[in-house]
C-alpha cells in the first residue's frame, strides 16, 4: 500500500491511497486543472483513479470533486449529508456511505468513521489492505473514543495538526474564526493531535505525516516537534503534508 498528498491545508485538501492497481483520491479541494497538474506530478493520471472518496462539504476538500468525477467518469463516495450540501445532481455515479459501515473498492478495505467537525455528516477514513492500516484524519474539531478506536495499531497515520494554540490567539482571524476553529466542531490544534497520538497504540507506525496545517496559525517545526515528542522520535521523521508542495509517495510494507 502507498500514500501521498497533492497538497493539504485550508486552500486544498486531497490524498492518494493506492494498493496493486487500485488508486483512490481522498478529498479534491483543487481545481480540475490543478488536480491534474498535481496528479502528473506524483506520477498518475485521473484516468487512473478508481473513486474520489469525499470527507465532508467544505471548499477546501470539494472544490475539484464534481468537475473531476464528470470529465474522467469516476464514482464518487459519499454520505447523504455530503452530497445533500454539495448540491451537485450531476455527478455520473454517487456510492453512499454510512459512516458506521466498511466497504471495498479493488484492493483497498475502507472503514470511514465519524467526526465532530462543523459539516453535514462529515467522516473519515481507515483503509486496509492485508494486514496493512493507513488513517487518515484531516478535520475534527476534538478526539472521541470512536476516533481512537478507529485508528488504533495503524502502520501510517496522516494526523490533522491544524494550529499551534498560541499562534492562533495571537494570530490575524477574527475572534468569531478563532473560536470556530478552536472550538470542538472546528480544527486539532497541535497538542490535540500529540494527546490523540499518545492514546493510539503505535508500536507498527512506520510513517506519521502531519496535515492540515493552517499557513497563518502553525510552523510546520511544530507540529513536527510536538508529534515527535510523543514518539521520542527526531522531527524530522515526522512527515508534513505541505499546501503547495503535498506529500511525495510513502511506502507502506
Ligand atoms: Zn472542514
Ligand atoms: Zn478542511
Amino acid at each position: 500500500m502507498r500514500f501521498a498528498s497533492l497538497g493539504s491545508g485550508s486552500r486544498g485538501n486531497a490524498t492518494l491511497v493506492e494498493a496493486d492497481t487500485t488508486l483512490v483520491m481522498v478529498d479534491c479541494g483543487f481545481s480540475c486543472r490543478e488536480t491534474e497538474r498535481r496528479l502528473l506530478q506524483l506520477g498518475r493520471t485521473p484516468a487512473e483513479l478508481s473513486a474520489i472518496l469525499v470527507t465532508h462539504e467544505h471548499g477546501d476538500h470539494v472544490r475539484g470533486v464534481p468537475l473531476l468525477a464528470r470529465k474522467y467518469d469516476l464514482p464518487v463516495w459519499m454520505t447523504r449529508g455530503t452530497q445533500r450540501m454539495l448540491k451537485d445532481d450531476k455527478l455520473p455515479c454517487v456510492h453512499h456511505i454510512d459512516g458506521h459501515s466498511g466497504f471495498s473498492i479493488g484492493a483497498l478495505q475502507v472503514q470511514p468513521f465519524t467526526v465532530p467537525h462543523d459539516a453535514c455528516e462529515p467522516c473519515q477514513f481507515a483503509f486496509e489492505h492485508g494486514q496493512l492500516r493507513l488513517g487518515v484524519l484531516t478535520d475534527t474539531g476534538r478526539m472521541t473514543p470512536h476516533i481512537l478506536a478507529c485508528l488504533q495499531g495503524c502502520d501510517a497515520l496522516l494526523l490533522e495538526c491544524n494550529h499551534d494554540t498560541g499562534m492562533l490567539a495571537d494570530g490575524p482571524y477574527s475572534d468569531a474564526l478563532k473560536t470556530r476553529v478552536g472550538g470542538s466542531l472546528g480544527h486539532l490544534s497541535n497538542a490535540q493531535a500529540a494527546t490523540l497520538l499518545s492514546q493510539l497504540d503505535t508500536s507498527r507506525l512506520q510513517h506519521l505525516v502531519a496535515a492540515h496545517l493552517s499557513d497563518k496559525n502553525n510552523r510546520p517545526a511544530l507540529a513536527q516537534a510536538t508529534l515527535a515528542g510523543v514518539l521520542a522520535c527526531e522531527p524530522d521523521w515526522v512527515g508534513v503534508a505541505d499546501q503547495e508542495e503535498g506529500l511525495d509517495w510513502r511506502a507502506i510494507a
